[in-house]
């Protein structure tokens, strides 16, 4: 015997005035109508439509549903010829029953309009309903992509709806009950403001069907609430009533994301289910504590890096008129200038031509003290010139000094 579980939530949005969605949850028949017409039709539209499909379904089979639906249809469609303010009204509807099919346990779906049955088996979420719209048209023919058909400004306009004509033509399906498959019906609401990716990740993740459908509910509102939007969460669950997937050791084992890692459940007999999400939030503070401090470190050792070539290189250079010792790299490096440490008695006038670019380069030197003898060994130098040639060398080395 199929068993389920379930959950519902509708809400008017954050634009419309009324909500003209409605939603039937009894046990074995669940089902989302999502009405249209003004002044309040499209709400008899919806709940109308649900009240027939409710008391037509008296057998459990799908082709008696997919009657039950086309007696909804014509329920409508005599009530809004016979009321000039209900004229016009029309619904979707999407339902899914517990039927039985060649002796065995079924699940019936059907549909007409645009609202939609999901289901999520193995934590992969597929749309099994077809919409019955102008985009989804086009998108089959090939003329939009679904991309395209999501934002389409006429995505609203519908090909099938209930309550339009006399005749309508019913989808239906039967798919066979899987213990741990979760199904949602739901209006464009839903879909038209929150992604696929999303819906199926909050499907996932909570494993209360009326916190779900809550959560989806304000997902839609936070991704505008331009439309009603409306929600019915249906598990199949083992004879215990239980849904495999609410035991957080198979909801890991589901998870293509580990998105549902979060789910923790403390009150589990399973005593190491709990232990698997604890490990790896324990590795992942670890993991990010080793990699700020690495990142800290290369930081800090870039700039003790920088300090120690900037501040701990001297050089001789020029320094007015005098050759200079300088502390530093010449040019400086990045936001660390050289310093003057020491002039020396050499006057730039007296360097040997042969040094002269070098000096106002800068020559650098491991210590203060090669720097000194750099400088007495140009002294040496200078003195050796001078004893040895004659006086126009050094008057015109003075002319450039002055
Ligand atoms: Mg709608």
């Amino acid at each position: 015997m199929t068993r389920f579980a379930w959950g519902a939530a509708s809400d008017t949005g954050r634009v419309r005035q009324a909500n003209e969605d409605s939603y039937l949850v009894v046990d074995g028949l669940f089902a989302v109508a999502d009405g249209m017409g003004g002044h309040q039709a499209g709400e008899v539209a919806s709940h109308l439509a649900l009240e027939t499909l409710h008391s037509e379904f008296t057998a459990a089979g799908t082709d008696v549903l997919v009657r039950a639906v086309e007696n909804a249809n014509h329920t409508l469609v005599s009530r809004s010829t016979a009321d000039p303010e209900l004229a016009g009204m029309g619904t979707t509807l999407v339902a899914m029953a517990l039927v039985e099919a060649a002796g065995r346990d079924a699940i019936g779906v059907v549909n007409v309009g645009d609202s939609r049955l999901y289901l999520l088996s193995d934590g992969e979420l597929a749309q099994i309903t077809e919409d019955h719209s102008l985009v989804a048209t086009m998108e089959r023919q090939g003329r939009l992509t679904a991309a395209e058909a999501a934002v389409h400004p006429q995505r609203n306009i519908l090909t099938r709806a209930l309550g339009i004509d006399g005749t309508v033509l019913v989808d239906s399906w039967e798919i066979l009950p899987v213990i741990g498959d979760r199904y949602l019906i739901c209006s464009d609401g839903l879909f038209n403001e929150v992604d696929e990716s999303r819906i199926a990740s909050t499907l996932r993740r909570l494993a209360d069907p009326n916190e779900a459908c809550r959560e989806l509910i304000r997902l839609a509102n936070e991704g505008g609430g331009r439309d009603n939007i409306t929600c019915v969460i249906v598990d199949v669950v083992d004879d215990a009533g239980r849904d495999p997937n609410a035991d957080p050791a198979n909801r890991v084992r589901n998870s293509h994301t580990g998105g549902d890692l979060t789910v923790a459940d403390a009150s589990s007999a399973e005593p190491k289910a709990p232990k698997v999400p604890g490990a790896i939030r324990g590795s992942f503070t670890w993991r990010v504590g080793v990699f700020v401090a690495a990142f800290v470190f290369v930081i800090l050792a870039g700039f003790a890096f920088i300090w120690w070539t900037g501040t701990k290189t001297w050089y001789v250079g020029v320094d007015g008129n005098n050759v200079a010792i300088f502390h530093g790299k010449p040019g400086g490096v990045l936001w660390i200038q050289p310093s003057l440490a020491e002039d020396s008695e050499l006057l730039f006038a007296n360097v040997p031509q042969a040094a002269i670019v070098d000096l106002k380069n800068g020559v650098e030197q491991p210590s203060l003290d090669s720097a000194r003898s750099y400088i007495d060994n140009l002294i040496e130098q200078n003195a050796k010139t001078t004893t040895t040639t004659t006086a126009p060398s050094s008057s015109t080395t003075t002319t450039i000094a002055k």
